[in-house]
């Protein structure tokens, strides 16, 4: 039988680091990266015929478990109809419809591949409809790997201690401003030095890839009241959070209940049900700055692919009010244990939750984690052998501590029961780390 260390020797000699997406080689973890060949319901399936119960769902897209029925049903009747035509298809606009009746102020909406893309494309509408250049971002957030958005960027920048990326010039970075999330003060300093030239303010809708780091009451309408009297946009990246916190993502818990609303949106993961699509969305004078109503250009060969588009939509139209409510309540069980066993085992820790998403940072409860600095500063040596106690028992979890861990509606009482029960073992583990 193929070993997944035999599969990882293979991809190594024939892919960077045997992988297409640095988190999966395993760096901060240690170990063999584990080969996935299926996927069903709240279980990962690995090369070995290994089962574990998935706490990665895709990094966020299963919402509703691995290959849930209606969505394979939905995406085999499009693959029946063939791949794409390059052209339009009925259901871009079902699907653009279903993301604004959840988020009414995202009047229009653009496709497109990847998450990177949509927040690729957001900068360049700000930067044209306004006519300005900086780009303020929080260190910490990730917005994905596009040049100008790698300064300081969490998830994988993060895993790997790195503080942007080599390739990025320094003109791209200097367009960049970089200060600390939840840092109201240092905010309100940038506008006072550089407001007349700051096109949008980027952050993540709650930051969860540096771990979860909720914002401060008021900070998300700090960012909204000050880019709105400098004449700069919000760009509220929801790629994690939308669709997945709530049916109206992160917005639908803060924005929508204190009446504020960003300029642009930018959504993924859940948005794609497992494919590749993304989006930007906004108010229609906003969007309508793109080509070909407008000058700000944005194409793509595979936007609004059929298959994804089936894909997603399928993932909105089963996204109930009963599966957040399921994956809520899911996701408050195996965050109190998580707590639980560890304080039990005498790891000090905070536990870091907004909504379903949650993720632990390790000997930080006499500072607790409001920022990216603070995030760093964690006993990350910790996670190592906790993830490996939790693999070896049957639960995958994010490879790295920076990540969040995500469940899904098919995350029934026996999969919770068999992380609860892996938890000691790996409680014990992160405190014998050293
Ligand atoms: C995942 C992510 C991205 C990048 O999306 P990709 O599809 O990986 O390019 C951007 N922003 C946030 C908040 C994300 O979590």
């Amino acid at each position: 039988m193929t070993t997944n260390q035999a599969l990882f020797d293979t991809a190594q000699r024939l892919m960077p680091g045997g992988v297409n997406s640095p988190v999966r080689a395993f760096g901060s973890v240690g170990g063999t990266p584990v080969s996935m060949v299926a996927g069903q319901g709240p279980y990962l399936t690995d090369a070995e015929g290994k089962q574990y119960v998935d706490l990665v769902g895709s990094w966020g897209p299963a919402l509703l478990g691995h290959s849930n029925p209606a969505v394979l049903e939905a995406v085999r009747a499009a693959v029946d109809k063939g791949l794409g035509f390059g052209t339009s298809h009925p259901l871009e606009a079902r699907l653009a419809e279903l993301v604004r009746s959840r988020v009414p102020s995202a009047q229009m909406i653009r496709m497109v591949s990847t998450g990177t893309e949509a927040t690729m494309t957001a900068i360049r509408l700000a930067r044209g409809a306004t006519g300005k250049n900086l780009i303020v971002k929080f260190a910490g957030c990730y917005h994905g790997h596009s040049d100008g958005l790698l300064a300081a960027a969490g998830s994988g920048v993060a895993t790997l201690g790195l503080p942007g990326s080599a390739g990025v010039t320094q003109a791209q970075a200097s367009e960049t401003i970089v200060i600390e999330y939840n840092d109201r003060q240092a905010l309100e300093q940038v506008f006072a030095d550089h407001g007349g030239n700051i096109a949008a303010v980027i952050t993540e809708a709650t930051p969860a890839n540096m771990g979860v780091v909720p914002p401060e009451p008021g900070f998300n309408q700090l960012i909204r009241d000050l880019t709105a009297q400098h004449g700069a946009l919000m760009i509220f990246d929801e790629v994690m959070t939308g669709f997945r916190i709530t049916e109206a993502g992160y917005w639908g818990i803060s924005g929508r209940a204190e009446g504020w609303t960003p300029d642009l949106f930018t959504f993924g993961k859940v948005i794609g049900g497992g494919m590749p699509a993304a989006a930007v969305a906004g108010r229609a004078e906003m969007m309508e700055h793109l080509a070909p109503t407008g000058p700000v250009y944005h194409a793509g060969t595979l936007s609004g692919n059929p298959v994804a588009m089936a894909a997603g939509v399928a993932t909105l139209e089963n996204a109930t009010a009963e599966v957040y409510e399921h994956i809520d309540l899911k996701a408050q069980v195996v965050a109190d244990g998580l707590s639980a066993t560890l304080s039990d085992a005498g790891v000090d820790h905070t536990l870091q939750k907004v909504g379903s998403l949650f993720s632990v940072a390790f000997g930080t409860s006499r500072t607790g984690v409001r920022d990216y600095s603070q995030a760093q500063a964690q006993e990350a040596f910790r996670y190592g052998p906790f993830f490996h106690a939790m693999l070896e028992q049957g639960v995958y979890l994010p490879p790295s501590v920076f990540e969040a861990w995500f469940l899904s509606a098919a995350h029934d009482d026996a999969a919770i029961d068999q992380i609860l029960s892996a938890l000691p073992r790996a409680a014990k583990a992160a405190a014998q780390a050293g």
